[in-house]
């Protein structure tokens, strides 16, 4: 059973910040896959982007579900 669409995560470059990012596309058949991975890497939100990379003061990004737990944990 063939689907007209479907979604799927793809690898995108940021053509302005150079950053690599996920999104969501939904392709169907007849779209032009190179011109829509293109439009949507142009869609980046660098400014949010930057400021997240900004906050981590390059220790990375901290999974506050990991942390939660671990503060529990030495409760
Ligand atoms: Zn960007």
């Amino acid at each position: 059973m063939a689907k007209r669409s479907a979604a799927k995560a793809v690898r995108l470059t940021c053509p302005k910040c150079m950053a690599a990012f996920t999104v969501v596309a939904f392709l169907s058949g007849s779209v032009d896959k190179e011109a829509y991975y293109q439009q949507r890497a142009g869609e980046h939100d660098c400014t949010a982007h930057a400021k997240m990379l900004s906050s981590g003061n390059g220790e990375g990004i901290k999974n506050p579900l990991k942390a939660s737990k671990a503060a529990a944990k030495a409760r």
